[in-house]
């Protein structure tokens, strides 16, 4: 019926997909960990939405999506239109609603937190776009007047794809660029299959081919192909880049044997789970180019170093390629960790055993590994940014165990040099200067700093050249990647319309 009952949060109770169960997990299963809901569960938990008036799930979202509007439309079964809605604002929604860190968005701000337990906002966006490219659904590109203008897209990350998508739909044709043989970024070649699996990117693929979006994989732009070419053949360009260079944390020791770091592990693991798919053509990853194999986990002690989703990522890799024993040191306590509360509760789940107020200090052995010293912290007073610097408590080093080490400190951005003779602006960090977001954007989304207000929004000093993601805001997230492709594409139709 398509009479809501008013009280539907408090008789059904909130509900995540069934996950593969733990025995499965640990024995090196990497399927992704929640499965689907079947038409039923998603119409009772998308009817448990109050539709609060005050949805300030869709202002916490930085996409802004218009999330009562389409749990009510999965709920009455109107899957089509409700898969239409979401890609108003989303261009990856099926992908968000898997690997967004929901609790500290959309569903950290729904209403019913309150004591009854957040909207399954995530799950409902996932199982609305996947249900509805199953009965066939496809984005309807039919009224779309083409301009006759192109344009390149640096980077097949969720930022460029998001950029594509959103020049083809204004009628600019784009075209893809990307050094690795498949789409996605990050998405491929970082996030692990258990948070997202692999063929959802590569039905996105196909989507966006079929919507008018070339792809020229495999080429990388400063190597295979120039600026100055993509210039002359493009109207604009945008610059999806990412952001590459893992933070060096300087710890003595960090040269020895079994001693990762994050991303080459991850980016490993994917090639195995994946054979040849996930082989990134054969290239050497940034700051991996000397290591050759990745040591066998099986009965190891493992330790990783970080409390961000990328620590998450690496200890319930560890725990799926069979360490005897898998421990995440962060130098903060549990409120204070960057990474997402859910993740980091599967991770317990999986049996990974946390060391909070831990600060890293060396890593021993002689050859190899052999432990990691560390000392106790407090947390002192916040500073300028709201965070509580950890201080290390004199006296209190311990050295912990460890078979291999990885190191999850986090990503700087690493511009490419090509970028110098193109007169781009750069932050001292590495981060390229873009024009600020529009107005009611920046709310949801930290506007770049400093932000140029003479430029359009995520233009750079080039008035043709315009950037977005990671290599603009420094390492962050898929949402926020998605929403700067989105909006540099707004840019460039306004630019092209002159
Ligand atoms: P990227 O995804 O890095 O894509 C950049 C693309 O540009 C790459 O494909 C690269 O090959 C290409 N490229 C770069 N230079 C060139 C060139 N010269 N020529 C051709 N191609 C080029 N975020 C979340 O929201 N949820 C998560 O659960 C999550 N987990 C993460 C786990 C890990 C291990 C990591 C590392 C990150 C995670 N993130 C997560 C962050 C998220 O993946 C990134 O913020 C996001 O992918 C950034 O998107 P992007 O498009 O800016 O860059
Ligand atoms: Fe929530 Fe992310 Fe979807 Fe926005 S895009 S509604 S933050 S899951």
């Amino acid at each position: 019926s398509s009479t809501k009952p008013a009280f539907l949060f408090r008789e059904q109770p909130r509900q995540m997909p069934a996950r593969i169960p733990l025995a499965l997990r640990r024995d090196g299963d990497w399927g992704e960990l929640y499965g689907q809901f079947d038409h039923a569960q998603a119409r009772h938990q998308a009817g448990r939405c109050l539709d609060c008036g005050n949805p300030y799930c869709a202002w916490k979202c930085p996409l802004h999506n218009y999330i009562p509007q389409w749990l009510e439309m999965a709920r009455e079964g109107r899957l089509e239109e409700a898969a239409t809605l979401c890609h108003e604002t989303n261009p990856l929604p099926e992908i968000c609603g898997r690997v967004c860190p929901q609790d500290r968005l959309c569903e950290g701000s729904c209403t019913l937190n309150d004591g009854f337990g957040a909207v399954t906002i995530g799950a409902v966006e996932k199982y609305i776009v996947d249900a509805a490219l199953a009965q066939g659904w496809r984005p309807d590109l039919s009224a779309v007047v083409a301009t006759g203008r192109r344009v390149a897209v640096i980077g097949a990350g969720p930022a460029g794809l998001s950029c594509a998508d959103r020049l083809v739909r204004a009628g600019v044709a784009a075209t893809v660029f990307d050094r690795y043989e498949a789409i996605g970024g990050l998405l491929h070649f970082g996030i692990p299959s258990f948070k997202l699996d692999k063929t959802v990117l590569r039905t996105r693929h196909k989507i966006l081919e079929q919507m008018g979006v070339e792809f020229r994989l495999g080429i990388e732009v400063g190597r295979d192909v120039s600026m100055d070419a993509l210039l002359d053949e493009f109207d604009a360009v945008f610059l999806g880049l990412g952001s590459y260079r893992y933070t060096d944390g300087g710890l003595p020791g960090q040269d020895l044997g079994n001693v990762l770091p994050a991303l080459p592990f991850l980016v490993h693991n994917g090639r195995i789970v994946h054979g040849g798919d996930a082989d990134p053509a054969g290239r050497p990853i940034a700051g991996w180019e000397d290591h050759v194999a990745l040591p066998d986990l099986r009965g190891q002690r493992v330790v990783v170093l970080g409390g961000g989703d990328t620590g998450m990522d690496c200890v319930r890799s560890a725990v799926r390629l069979g360490a005897a024993r898998v421990s995440c040191v962060y130098r903060r306590d549990e409120a204070n960790m960057p990474g997402s509360a859910r993740e980091v509760a599967n991770a317990r789940e999986e049996g990974v055993e946390f060391l909070f107020n831990r600060q890293p200090l060396a890593l021993v052995g002689e050859e190899r590994v052999r432990g990691v010293r560390v000392a106790d912290t407090v947390l002192g007073e916040p500073d300028a940014r709201g965070r509580r610097n950890a201080q290390v408590v004199a006296g209190s080093e311990s050295v912990l165990a460890a078979d291999v080490v990885i190191i999850a400190f986090g990503f700087q951005p690493d511009p490419p040099r090509w970028l110098d003779g193109l007169g781009i602006g750069l932050q001292g960090d590495g981060r390229i200067e873009v024009g600020a977001p529009r107005s009611g954007c920046a709310s949801r989304v930290r506007a770049p700093e400093p932000a140029h207000p003479v430029r359009l929004p995520y233009q750079t000093a080039h008035p043709r050249i315009f950037a977005g993601g990671d290599a603009v805001r420094g390492a962050d997230l898929v949402v926020t990647a998605a929403f700067e492709g989105r909006e540099a594409a707004a840019s460039i139709v306004e630019l092209l319309r002159g």
